[in-house]
C-alpha cells in the first residue's frame, strides 16, 4: 500500500484517496499549469492513523523519500539554514467540512533559516513576516493556542509604531514580534516553537490528522451523514510569496481568488479579487482593502493574461464553474487550489444551460448539475435587492438563513402579542432570544421568525422549517430584550415592539423597515404568468424551462398533487400535475355541514342515521364534481375519512359551560346534553392510534359507503356532461386484508347499484393506504383485496418510530439534531433503512400477489428530493406532493431516473 502520491501521480478522480484539494492540485499539475512541487499523504494513512493511534510505520520512510525528491527538484533542503526550503501542510477530506484544521503555511523556518531566507530574498523584513506567520499558525492550528493572544500581540506592535497595517511593520518589528510570539509559544504549550523543519511537519501532519475527530468535524458528519472513516488527506506543498513586496516585477507580486464565471448570476467576465503583498488568507481575511481582479490587468499584465488563459483551460476541463487560488510571486502566477465552485440556485440552472449552448455538456449531465432544493429556493419570493433602501430600510444584522422565504411584519417579542396582534389582522414577525415549545402558537402566527442565538438545529429553525416558515436564527449582533420588548443592533438602532422589520430566510438577512418582496420569476412562470421584475429573470426562466423539459422527458416516476379542491388541483395541474394523489375528505365535513356530522354522531336509530347521512351525500358529490371536472382525464386518488369523529365535534369545555349555562337558566339543553356525552364517549387517549380511518367505516354503519356514494354519483355526472372522471377509492389506515374485504364488499355494492341506476360502467378503482406496519409487512396479504396502494409514509414514519408528528418536532427533535442522532428530521426525509424497507418489502410483496400493482406515495416525502430518489428506486409509480413542491419532485424524477 502506497501512502504518499506526488502531485504528478494523481488526478481528480482520486478524490476518496486524495481529498478534493489534493485530487485538483494534481489534475492541474498534470495539465501542465504553474502549481508548486508537492505531494499528498493519502485519506488511507489517515485512516490507519486513527484507528491503531499512531502513523503507519511505512509513513515516515515514504515521506521521507517524497520529501527527499522534492528538495532534490527545488535544489535546497527543508529548512536549510542558508537556503531554506519551506512548504505548507494543508489539510484536504473529500468534503470539506467545518472544524477540520487550517493550513500552516511557511513550514521549514527557523532562527537558523530565516536568516538565510533573508539573504536569498535580499529582503530582511520578508523573512521575519514569514516566520511571525509561521508561528502563528503552528501556535495556533497544531499547538491549539487561542489565535486571540498573537492578533493581540500584532495589534499591540501595529500600535507602538503608528502602523495602520501589517505592511506598515518593518524587519525590526517584526523581528521583535517573532519573539514575542515564542514567548507566547512557550508559555501556552509548554514547550519551545519546535526548531526542527522536519519535526515542524511532521507535527503539522499529525495536527491535520488529529483534526478529523474534532468535536465540530464529528458533529458535522454526524448531520450530515458523512462517515467517520473516511480521513483525510494531507498536502505538502512547496512555497511560493505573494508577500515580497508590492510590485509586479521581479521583487514583489501578491495573492488572490478568481471565478471562472460569476458565482451569483453565472454570467461570463472577470470575478475575484486581488491583493498586492500579501500571503495566504490575507485576501479573504479582510486584513486589508483587496482590489477587484479586473484591476490586476494594469498591475501585472503578463499574469493577468496568463492567469485568464489558465481559467479557460480550467473551465474547458472541468466543464464547469471553477474556483482558484493563485500567488504571483517576483511575476510569476502559482495555481494553488481549484474546484468546482459553489453557485447560487438561479446560477446553476444558468450555467447548466449556457454550458449545454458551449457544447461543453449534454442535457443529461445539465440535469445531474442541479437539484430540487436549488429549484425550491428560486421558487420563494423575495426582497427586492435593489430597492432595499427605499422606503428607509436598512440592514441590522445577519443570522444563520434557517428556513427560506421573505417575511415582512410588525416585531412582537413574545407568542401571547404574536397571537393577539394576527388575529386583529396585523402581521407580525416573532422576535425570541431563542424559542421553545412555548412559543409554538406564536410561531404559528406569524409571518416569520427571528432569533438571536442557535443555529441551523436549534428549536426556531427546526420547528420553522416544519412548519415552511420563514426564518433567520442565530443572528448574534441582535440584542433581544423580552422585558422591554425591544431589539439593538450596532450601531444604537433599536427597534421597538410594533415597529416593522423584514426577514430574509433565504439569506439570514434581517432589516428595519419594510423592504419590497417580489414574487418568484419561476414560480410566475410555472403559473403561465408573465413575470415583472429583474432583467435576469428571463434567463433563469429560460434554464429552469429547458431543464424541467429534459427531467420530464427522462423520468419514469409520475408526479402527482395532494390536493383537496378545484382550487388547488388546478394549480397543480399548471405546476405539471399528472393527477391527484390523496384527496382528503375531512374538509367536506366541516362548516355548515357540522351539523349533520353532529347528528349523524347522535343519531340513535337507523333512520335518523340514514337521514344524516343522505344529507351530507349530495354535497360531497358535487364537491367531487367539480374536482373531477378541475382534474378531467386524470387519476383523482380519494381518500374516505380518516380522522377520529371528535374532531368535528365542539370542544369539550366550551359545550361543557353552553350545558352548564342552559342549566341554570333553565333553557332547553337536550342536544347539548347529547352532545356533551357523545363528545366524552368518543374521547381517546391517544386519538391518533384510535377510532379513525378504516375503523370509523367499519363501526359508523353507512358512512363510507355514503362516500363512496358521492364518488360514485359524481363520477356518473361528470360522464353523463361528457367529461373523462378517472376516480380511485383509498381506504386509510389499513392494518389487515379483513377491514379491506369488508369495506370493499360494500363499496362493490354501491358501486353497482350507482351502474345500475345510469347504466354505465364506472371503472373505480379501490385501493389502501399503506401506512401502517402491520399493512406494509402482511401487504401480500392485502393486495389480494387492492387495486393499488399508496404509502403514507407521514403515518407510517410516525408509527414505525412510535414519534408523534405533532410533538416531537417542538420537543425533543432539537436535542436529536444537536447530538447528531439525524442530520434531517425522519418526517422531512425519509428513513431509508427503517421506513423505507417496509416500503421496499411491502411493494415487493404486494406486486408478487398483483403483478402490476399501482404504486404510490402520498405524504410530505413526496416533494423530498432525496426521499423521490429512494422511491425511484423501489419501483414506485409515482409520488404525490403538495402543489408547489410538484416543480422539485418532477425535476428530482428526472434526476433520479439518470
Ligand atoms: P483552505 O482549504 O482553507 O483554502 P489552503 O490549504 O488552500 O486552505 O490554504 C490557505 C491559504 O494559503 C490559501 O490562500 C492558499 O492559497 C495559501 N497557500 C497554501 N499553500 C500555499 C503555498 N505552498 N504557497 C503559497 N500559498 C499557499
Ligand atoms: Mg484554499
Ligand atoms: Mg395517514
Amino acid at each position: 500500500q502506497k501512502f504518499v502520491y506526488d502531485f504528478t501521480e494523481g488526478n481528480k478522480d482520486l478524490k476518496d484517496l486524495l481529498g478534493g484539494k489534493g485530487a485538483n492540485l494534481a489534475e492541474m499539475t498534470n495539465l501542465g499549469l504553474p502549481v508548486p512541487p508537492g505531494f499528498t499523504i493519502t485519506t488511507e494513512a489517515c485512516k490507519v492513523y486513527l484507528e491503531s493511534g499512531a502513523e503507519p510505520p511505512a509513513l515516515r520512510f515514504e515521506v521521507g523519500a517524497h520529501l527527499e525528491a522534492l528538495e532534490r527538484r527545488m535544489g535546497k533542503k527543508l529548512g536549510q539554514a542558508d537556503d531554506p526550503l519551506l512548504v505548507s501542510v494543508r489539510s484536504g477530506a473529500r468534503f470539506s467540512m467545518p472544524g477540520m484544521m487550517d493550513t500552516v503555511l511557511n513550514i521549514g523556518l527557523s532562527d537558523a533559516s530565516v536568516a538565510g531566507l533573508a539573504a536569498q530574498a535580499g529582503d530582511e523584513r520578508f523573512a521575519w513576516d514569514s516566520y511571525r506567520r509561521l508561528i502563528q499558525m503552528f501556535g495556533r492550528t497544531v499547538l491549539g493556542i487561542d489565535g486571540d493572544l498573537f492578533e493581540e500581540a500584532l495589534e499591540e506592535a501595529k500600535r507602538e509604531r503608528g502602523a495602520a497595517t501589517d505592511v506598515d511593520l518593518d524587519a525590526d518589528d517584526l523581528r521583535r514580534l517573532v519573539g514575542t510570539f515564542k514567548d507566547i509559544v512557550a508559555e501556552r504549550a509548554g514547550r519551545d516553537f519546535p526548531q526542527d523543519p522536519r519535526e515542524q511537519m511532521d507535527l503539522a501532519i499529525r495536527a491535520v490528522f488529529d483534526s478529523w475527530n474534532g468535536d465540530r468535524a464529528r458533529l458535522y458528519r454526524r448531520q450530515e451523514r458523512i462517515p467517520h472513516d473516511l480521513g483525510t488527506a494531507v498536502n505538502v506543498c512547496s512555497m511560493v510569496f505573494g508577500n515580497l513586496g508590492p510590485t509586479a516585477d521581479s521583487k514583489g507580486g501578491g495573492t488572490g481568488v478568481a471565478f471562472t464565471r460569476d458565482p451569483a448570476s453565472g454570467r461570463q467576465g472577470v470575478y475575484g479579487d486581488y491583493l498586492a503583498n500579501a500571503q495566504g488568507e490575507d485576501v479573504v481575511a479582510g486584513i486589508r482593502n483587496t482590489v477587484p481582479l479586473a484591476e490586476l490587468e494594469r498591475i501585472d499584465k503578463s499574469s493577468y493574461d496568463r492567469l485568464m488563459e489558465i481559467m479557460e483551460i480550467l473551465e474547458n476541463h472541468y466543464r464547469d464553474l471553477c474556483d482558484i487560488e493563485f500567488t504571483i510571486e517576483r511575476g510569476k502566477l502559482w495555481m494553488l487550489q481549484t474546484r468546482v465552485g459553489k453557485r447560487t440556485a438561479a446560477a446553476a440552472f444558468r450555467i447548466a444551460t449556457q454550458l449545454v449552448d458551449q457544447g461543453l455538456i449534454d442535457e443529461a449531465e445539465a440535469l445531474r448539475r442541479v437539484n430540487g432544493a436549488q429549484l425550491a429556493q428560486l421558487m420563494f419570493p423575495r426582497f427586492e435587492e435593489k430597492r432595499i433602501g427605499d422606503g428607509g430600510a436598512e440592514r441590522i444584522g445577519w443570522g444563520i438563513a434557517a428556513s427560506p422565504g421573505a417575511a415582512v411584519g410588525k416585531a412582537v417579542f413574545d407568542s401571547y402579542t404574536a397571537i393577539k396582534w394576527s388575529r386583529s389582522g396585523e402581521k407580525v414577525i416573532l422576535v425570541r432570544r431563542e424559542t421553545n415549545p412555548d412559543d409554538l402558537d406564536g410561531m404559528i402566527a406569524a409571518e416569520g421568525i427571528l432569533t438571536s442565538r442557535g443555529g441551523k438545529t436549534s428549536h426556531a429553525a427546526v420547528v420553522a422549517r416544519g412548519m415552511g416558515k420563514t426564518c433567520v436564527c442565530g443572528a448574534e449582533e441582535l440584542e433581544v430584550d423580552t422585558k422591554r420588548r425591544c431589539l439593538s443592533a450596532p450601531g444604537g438602532v433599536v427597534v421597538e415592539e410594533g415597529d416593522v422589520i423584514s426577514v430574509d430566510g433565504s439569506t439570514g438577512k434581517v432589516y428595519r423597515g419594510e423592504v419590497p418582496v417580489v414574487p418568484s420569476p419561476v414560480v410566475e412562470y410555472f403559473e403561465g404568468r408573465t413575470h415583472a421584475g429583474a432583467e435576469d429573470a428571463d434567463e433563469l426562466v429560460e434554464a429552469v424551462h429547458r431543464i424541467m423539459a429534459y427531467a420530464d422527458r427522462v423520468r419514469r416516476l409520475r408526479v402527482r398533487a395532494n390536493a383537496d379542491n378545484a382550487e388547488d388541483a388546478l394549480r397543480a395541474r399548471r405546476f405539471g400535475a399528472q393527477g391527484i394523489g390523496l384527496c382528503r375528505t375531512e374538509h367536506m365535513f366541516l362548516g355548515e355541514r357540522r351539523e349533520l356530522v353532529e347528528r349523524l354522531i347522535l343519531a340513535d336509530t337507523d333512520t335518523e342515521r340514514q337521514e344524516a347521512l343522505a344529507r351530507l351525500m349530495p354535497r360531497q358529490k358535487d364537491d367531487f364534481v367539480e374536482l373531477f371536472e378541475a382534474m378531467d382525464g386524470l387519476p383523482v386518488t380519494v381518500r374516505l375519512l380518516d380522522p377520529p369523529l371528535h374532531e368535528f365535534l365542539p370542544d369539550i369545555t366550551e359545550l361543557s359551560v353552553r350545558v352548564a349555562l342552559a342549566e341554570a337558566r333553565k333553557e332547553p339543553h337536550e342536544n347539548e346534553l347529547r352532545l356533551l356525552q357523545a363528545v366524552h364517549r368518543l374521547h381517546e387517549q391517544n386519538p391518533m392510534l384510535g377510532l379513525r380511518g378504516v375503523r370509523l367505516g367499519l363501526v359508523i354503519p353507512g358512512l363510507f359507503t355514503m362516500q363512496v356514494r358521492a364518488i360514485a354519483e359524481a363520477v356518473a355526472e361528470r360522464r353523463a356532461a361528457g367529461g373523462d372522471p378517472r376516480a380511485e377509492i383509498m381506504i386509510p389506515l389499513v392494518g389487515t386484508v379483513q377491514e379491506l374485504e369488508i369495506v370493499r364488499e360494500d363499496a362493490e355494492k354501491v358501486i353497482a347499484e350507482v351502474e345500475g341506476t345510469h347504466d354505465v360502467s364506472l371503472d373505480l378503482a379501490l385501493g389502501t393506504m399503506i401506512e401502517l406496519p402491520r399493512a406494509a409487512l402482511t401487504a401480500g396479504q392485502i393486495a389480494e383485496c387492492a387495486d393499488f396502494f399508496s404509502f403514507g409514509t407521514n403515518d407510517l414514519t410516525q408509527t414505525v418510530w412510535a414519534f408523534s408528528r405533532d410533538d416531537v418536532e417542538a420537543s425533543f427533535f432539537t436535542a436529536y439534531l444537536e447530538k447528531g442522532i439525524f442530520g434531517v428530521s425522519p418526517f422531512e426525509t425519509i428513513d431509508v433503512d427503517g421506513v423505507g424497507s417496509l416500503v421496499r418489502s411491502a411493494a415487493e410483496a404486494g406486486r408478487a400477489t398483483r403483478p402490476g400493482l399501482k404504486l404510490g406515495v402520498c405524504g410530505e416525502h413526496g416533494g423530498d428530493p432525496e426521499s423521490v430518489h429512494f422511491f425511484h428506486s423501489v419501483g414506485l409509480d409515482y409520488v404525490s406532493c403538495s402543489p408547489f413542491r410538484i416543480p422539485v419532485a418532477r425535476l428530482e424524477a428526472g434526476r433520479a431516473a439518470m
